[in-house]
Formats: structure tokens, C-alpha cells, sequence
């Protein structure tokens, strides 16, 4: 974690907690909380989330969940291009219809992970690169609904064409987890830490958002990589032998991976001394670098690594 900035004031009755208060009450709406329906009400966080961004006039912006649209209209005011992905029916037709004047936003009515991010707009997928697995160059910027968390960012990170950013705003204990250092590792942690480098740009207390969740947030910068470096088609492959090796993560490495893996330690152990990992070390010591050597080294002769 490079940096925290803890978000202290309380938005009371402030102009954006007004604001969605009006809009569910003028089309009779419900804060859907099964769809993870906690809208943003604190402008201080707002900023948070688009200076985090680093928005400019050239960045394409996916956002997921624009919900009553208050994160949405600040991305148009400073991206080139925002894509807005919304499950919910009504709000998706409440937004186009309240959007329609801004010219520079799309509402897409859908669920993001149905949704290959290379196919959310004929424009944007003209300007893609005819070789897969390279970067296209569009950001992810969302509050994302609690329930889809890893999933949406797994589905993004391991797209064919992934974001070069993503700040996105999840649970607090999460966040905390996807950006863990070696000795709190965990599957999660690894799976986004493959593809880029996270770091919590700031702590988000419950009382931000309407209705009130019942847990804390974090605003999470992800730096993705250009080049992942284990390719697309080993993914599969590396993800077997961390999830062995996590299968009973307080056990130490050889014993779980022998037991994810269903070998004997003898077969095992050999692995491990190529990668240069002690047998005696935890699955959550592990770094980046020694899953991918070792991954390297079970690979069997003849099969590609990464
Ligand atoms: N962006 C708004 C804000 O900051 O106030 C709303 C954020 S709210 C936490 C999450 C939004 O994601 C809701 O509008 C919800 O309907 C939408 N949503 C939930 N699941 C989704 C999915 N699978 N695909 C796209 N949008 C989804």
C-alpha cells in the first residue's frame, strides 16, 4: 500500500445525498440493495475516485454500475469517451434519458460480466489491435457493487483486451486483501496481482454512500500491466497450481500443494527446490516471481510454461 487518505468528513445532508434523494423519489425508485445499490453521496470521495483516475481528454472510460450517474457525469466532464454499464433496466433508461444532452456518454444496458469489454462500442472495437492479448486503451472507473467484486475484476483483468487502469471502489477488507505484500497473500491477491499493481488510494467510511452499507470501502488503483507474464493461454495452468497451493494455505507449501495437486510429496518437493522455495514456507509468503518459477517448473518438458 502506497498511500492512504482516510475520508473523515460526514456528507450530512449535502448537495449530492439531496440530489439522490430527488431523482428516487421523482421516478419512484428503490435503492436495489441485492444489485449492491449504495450511491455515492460525498463530493470529497468523487474527486478521490476521478484524480485517482488521472483523467484526460484522450481516455475511453468504462464505468460499471453509473447507478443515478453522479460518478458518471464528473468522468464526461474531464475523459474523452465514457461507457457506461448498467444492469438495472430502469436506471439504465433513466440515465440515457437524463444523459442524452452530454454527448460524450453511453448507457449500455447489461451485466458487465456477460460483456467482453472489446465488444462495448463498433467505434471503440474498430480501434483495436489485430493481435489478441494486446492493449487496448480504455480505463475502468466504478463503484463496484460489493457482490460482483472478484468476478468483475477477474473478468476484466483477464479479458483479451484489458484496461490500462482501473480505480475502482470496494469493500474496505478487500481492498486490503487484493493489495496484501507477501505473508498475507492470498488467491485473490495473486489473481489481480498477476496482471497489475494495486495500492489504496484512500478509505471510504460507510456514511459516503445512500443507503448506508454495512461495511466500510476503499477507493483500489490498479496499474495494469501491459504484458501479463504468464500469456493468456497458461493462465488456466498457473491458477491450478496456486489454488492447490493455497488449498490449505496454513499447512507448508509442499504439504498443500501435494494435497491440491493430489501427489506425493516426493513429486512435490523437487519442484519446489527448483523454484528455490523452502518446502517449510506458507502458500501467503509466496511472491509473484516464485508462483510464476514455479509454475516454470512443473511444467512438463515439451508443454510451454508461460
Ligand atoms: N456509480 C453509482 C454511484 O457511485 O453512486 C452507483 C454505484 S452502486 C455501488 C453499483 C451499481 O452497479 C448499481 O447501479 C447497480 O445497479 C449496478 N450493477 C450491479 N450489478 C451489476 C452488473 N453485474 N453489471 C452492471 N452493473 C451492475
Amino acid at each position: 500500500m502506497k498511500r492512504v487518505t482516510s475520508v473523515r468528513r460526514h456528507p450530512k445532508q449535502g448537495p449530492l445525498l439531496t440530489q439522490a434523494k430527488g431523482l428516487m423519489r421523482q421516478f419512484g425508485l428503490k435503492a436495489r440493495k441485492g444489485l449492491g445499490q449504495h450511491f455515492l453521496i460525498d463530493e470529497t470521495v468523487l474527486q478521490l475516485i476521478v484524480s485517482a483516475a488521472g483523467l484526460t481528454r484522450d481516455d475511453v472510460i468504462v464505468e460499471i454500475g453509473p447507478g443515478l450517474g453522479v460518478l458518471t457525469r464528473e468522468l464526461a466532464r474531464r475523459a474523452g469517451q465514457v461507457i457506461a454499464v448498467e444492469i438495472d433496466n430502469k436506471l439504465a433508461a433513466i440515465l440515457r434519458q437524463a444523459l442524452a444532452p452530454v454527448n460524450n456518454v453511453s448507457i449500455i444496458n447489461g451485466d458487465i460480466l456477460n460483456i467482453d469489454p472489446a465488444d462495448l462500442s463498433p467505434e471503440l472495437a474498430e480501434k483495436l489491435p489485430a493481435a489478441t492479448g494486446r492493449l487496448f486503451r480504455y480505463k475502468v472507473v466504478a463503484n463496484l457493487p460489493y457482490y460482483i467484486t472478484s468476478p468483475a475484476l477477474r473478468h476484466l483483468l483477464e479479458a483479451t483486451v484489458r484496461p490500462e487502469l482501473m480505480v475502482v471502489m470496494v469493500q474496505k477488507e478487500v481492498a486490503e486483501t487484493i493489495a496484501a505484500r507477501p505473508g498475507k497473500m492470498s488467491l485473490l491477491s495473486v489473481s489481480v496481482q498477476l496482471y497489475g499493481e494495486p495500492y489504496i488510494v484512500g478509505l471510504v467510511p460507510a456514511r459516503c454512500f445512500y443507503p448506508e452499507p454495512e461495511v466500510d470501502s476503499a477507493i483500489l488503483r490498479i496499474n495494469v500491466y501491459r504484458q501479463p507474464p504468464v500469456a493468456a493461454e497458461n493462465a488456466p495452468g498457473f491458477f491450478r497450481l496456486v489454488r492447490a497451493g493455497f488449498s490449505a494455505a496454513r499447512k507448508q507449501i509442499v504439504n498443500s500443494l501435494a494435497l491440491g495437486l493430489g501427489l506425493p510429496r516426493a513429486e512435490v518437493s523437487p519442484l519446489l527446490e527448483a523454484a528455490g522455495i523452502a518446502l517449510q514456507r506458507r502458500a501467503e509468503t509466496l511472491t509473484i516471481d516464485e508462483w510464476i518459477r514455479l509454475w516454470q517448473a512443473s511444467a512438463r518438458p515439451g508443454e510451454p510454461a508461460c
